[in-house]
């Protein structure tokens, strides 16, 4: 199933974000994770490309299980880092092969080993023009792409910013997804720009729930998100208790998603990561509005 299909439903829907394996010895322990979450049958799971393309044998491998054994739409990642015409050639065969009909066009994380390559080795330096490719490949994909309400960290403003993101939707893609962020409002403004700047396609926001206080400081290193001093002082609160923040940090992230249903926004992607338990509570606390 398209994504861009199930963006059509006027009802709260909601997706989960897994990420694959480093190893062939964690293989099961994710997959197991990814049993579960299926089960709780979310409108779709995305998996994730780990940094570098290392382990993009075992995001297919999850995301081909999501599909067939789990019978959940499944989004499968790809990236440009490190890029060359045939291995990317070769990783949309693949995605094509599987039946996966949902692929997320992006630039990828650089790894610190890679920070200082020549990306102008690259067959492919943005993810607008890996979204070129997927829609020149023999294959009906449904393509999404990335978006940053806070603005992407390597961008000088905010109007450039937008500028590269109307060339990825002008390029094919679908949908957008965006990086967390913990103010609601931050999205909403965000929104009006890209309607301004005539950015028509579903952006479906991204929620993380913060489970544990270290998570606090990877999230706003990675994303540059603002933290908002109700988020702060729950942190500070229960930060040192690890039950209680699980608790908190998941009722901030429903408390989220009941604002953005509230204010029309009927999809929403949850980085619950690979935590069935996490995925499990949203999806409970949000039982009746999900009709689940
Ligand atoms: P791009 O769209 O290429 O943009 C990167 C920067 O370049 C931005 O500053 C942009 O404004 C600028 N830019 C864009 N096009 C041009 C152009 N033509 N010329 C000059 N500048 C340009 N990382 C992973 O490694 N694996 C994942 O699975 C993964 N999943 C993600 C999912 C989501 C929803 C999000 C929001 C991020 C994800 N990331 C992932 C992180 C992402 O790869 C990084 O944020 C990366 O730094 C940018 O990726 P992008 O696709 O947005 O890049």
């Amino acid at each position: 199933m398209k994504i861009s299909e199930l963006l059509k439903k006027d009802t709260l829907s909601i997706s989960f974000e897994v990420f694959p394996p480093k190893t062939e010895s964690n293989f099961d322990t994710v997959k197991v994770a990814t049993e579960e979450i299926a089960k709780l049958r979310p409108a779709f799971m995305s998996v994730t490309y780990g940094a570098g393309g290392g382990t993009s044998k075992y995001t297919l491998d999850i995301a081909k299980n999501i599909k067939t054994l789990y019978g959940v739409p499944t989004l499968a990642h790809l990236t440009c880092v490190s890029s060359t015409k045939e291995t990317v050639g070769e990783k949309i065969s693949q995605i094509k092969e599987a039946g996966i009909q949902n692929v997320m066009a992006l630039r990828g994380d650089i790894p610190s080993h890679l920070e200082q390559a020549d990306r102008s080795l690259w067959a492919y330096k943005h993810a607008t023009e890996l979204i070129y490719e997927l829609k020149c490949a023999d294959a009906d994909f449904c393509i999404g792409a990335a978006c940053y309400p806070e603005i992407h960290p390597e961008s000088e403003s905010q109007k450039e910013d937008i500028k590269y993101l109307k060339e990825k939707v002008e390029a094919g893609a679908e949908f957008l997804t965006t990086q967390m962020f913990f103010d609601n409002n931050l999205l909403y403004n965000f929104l009006y720009k890209l309607r301004e700047a005539g950015i028509t396609v579903p952006v479906i926001p991204g929620v993380m729930p913060i489970t544990n206080a270290n998570q606090v400081e990877r999230a706003v290193k990675l994303s540059g998100s603002f933290m908002p001093q109700r988020f702060k002082s729950l942190v500070d609160k229960f930060g040192h208790d690890p039950a209680a923040m699980k608790q908190a940090g998941i009722a901030y992230a429903t408390d989220q998603i009941i604002d953005l249903y509230a204010n029309g926004i009927t999809n929403v992607h949850v980085y619950s990561m690979n935590k069935p338990d996490v995925a499990m509570k949203i999806q409970s606390n949000l039982s009746d509005i999900l009709g689940k």
